[in-house]
């Protein structure tokens, strides 16, 4: 056949997810960490990774890494499910509570992907924006009135805490009051929880729609594997099983997660590393002339810099790669630049400063 009928209807405005990853000397985009794990672990790793059965399938719901982040938080085994990345756990958000007929509730700026998967699911989509800059702050009222409206009743939300890419917590009372407030399924995105200190893990027990949602790519180097997690309720977590892919953490991610979870502690000092450079290079865009920069408590910083998309092009021009933001709603005028070793901080705080320089000479 020189033919194929069209795709699912919902795919014509979808765009594929582009995290804009391109060569560069610096890579200060995705909000990676920008240390490796240390040699020691990964020796570690490589004599767990030898033990694995390349040729048998993996457990599917990786029961060892599962028991050990159970254990860490207090809890039992059915309170924990491991997927691959948070990714994969956010698509699984929208599979089981959204779909035709259900309503998902969004705040943006944020993570672009909570609306891609309301698309991809046929989820009808209500957005609360968040209020406007320095702080982009949550418009609770609004939050609180669009999950109490009877005629469109919202089955599930997802407040990222910190919200990426504007960079603060979401406040504990809200989320409290908010999760008081309805019976949909609140999940707390706790991607970057690492750089904030602030959890809604003690909300756990006393509330059933609540899910929290961890990732190994930030705090723990991990993103080139794959690993993320939630914490819910064992009656949520019984529904997230129906729609996942049975075998979607493989192997060998298991067996890395098991090691670095087990030496989580070792990461600390580098946690506390990263929060520290974060505020250097807050304190250091603060006084480049034309850049205001917005408050973080992730391992990113926003800022808004006159003629962005030049800007972005002349860090780029000096191998610095940072996201550009400069053309999304509600952040025009913005980029975001992840927090790197303190060299690669250095060189994007100079060359920021030169191309600003340069606009007033
Ligand atoms: N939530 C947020 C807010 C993120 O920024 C990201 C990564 N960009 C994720 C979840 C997913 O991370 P991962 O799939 O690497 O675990």
């Amino acid at each position: 056949m020189d033919r194929v009928r069209e795709s699912a209807p919902q795919l014509a405005s979808i765009t594929p997810y582009d995290p804009k990853y391109i060569p560069a000397d610096a890579f200060m985009s995705a909000n990676e960490n920008p240390h490796d794990v240390s040699e020691d672990i990964r020796h570690e790793i490589e004599r767990a990774v030898r033990k694995v059965d390349l040729n048998r399938y993996p457990d599917p719901l990786a029961n060892e890494l599962r028991d050990m982040i159970a254990e860490a938080n207090g809890l039992e085994r059915d309170w924990v499910l491991v997927g691959n990345g948070g990714d994969e756990l956010l698509f699984d958000t929208a599979l089981a509570w959204g779909g035709p007929g259900r309503t998902f509730l969004n705040l943006p700026p944020t993570f672009s992907v909570y609306a891609a998967n309301a698309r991809l699911t046929n989820t009808a989509m209500v957005d609360v924006p968040r209020k406007g800059a320095p702080d982009f702050a949550i418009d609770e009222d609004a939050v609180l009135a669009a999950v109490s409206d009877p005629c469109n009743p919202v089955d599930f939300t997802i407040i990222a805490s910190p919200n990426n890419p504007t960079g603060l917590r979401a406040p504990h009372d809200f989320m409290e009051r908010l999760l008081a407030a309805t019976d949909a399924l609140v999940v707390a995105d706790e991607a970057y929880f690492e750089f904030s200190r602030m959890t809604s893990r003690p909300l756990l027990e006393a509330n059933r729609n609540l899910v929290l949602l961890r990732t190994f790519s930030k705090a723990f180097s991990l993103a080139g594997v794959r690993l993320g997690y939630i914490m819910a309720h064992p009656d949520v977590i019984k529904e997230y099983l129906k729609v996942r892919q049975p075998y979607s953490v493989d192997a060998v991610s298991q067996a890395i997660g098991c090691v670095v979870f087990e030496n989580r502690a070792k990461f600390e000092p580098g946690i506390r590393a990263i929060i520290d450079e974060r505020d250097r290079v807050m304190e250091g865009l603060k006084v480049i002339p034309g850049v205001r920069p917005f408050p973080s408590d992730s391992n990113w910083v926003l800022f808004q810099v006159e003629d962005a998309a030049h800007a972005w092009e002349y860090l780029y021009g000096k191998g610095i790669l940072v996201r550009d933001f400069s053309d999304a709603p509600l952040l025009e005028g913005t980029l975001r630049v992840t927090i790197g070793t303190s060299e690669q901080n250095d060189a994007f705080l100079a060359n920021l400063r030169d191309f600003c320089m340069r606009k007033r000479d």
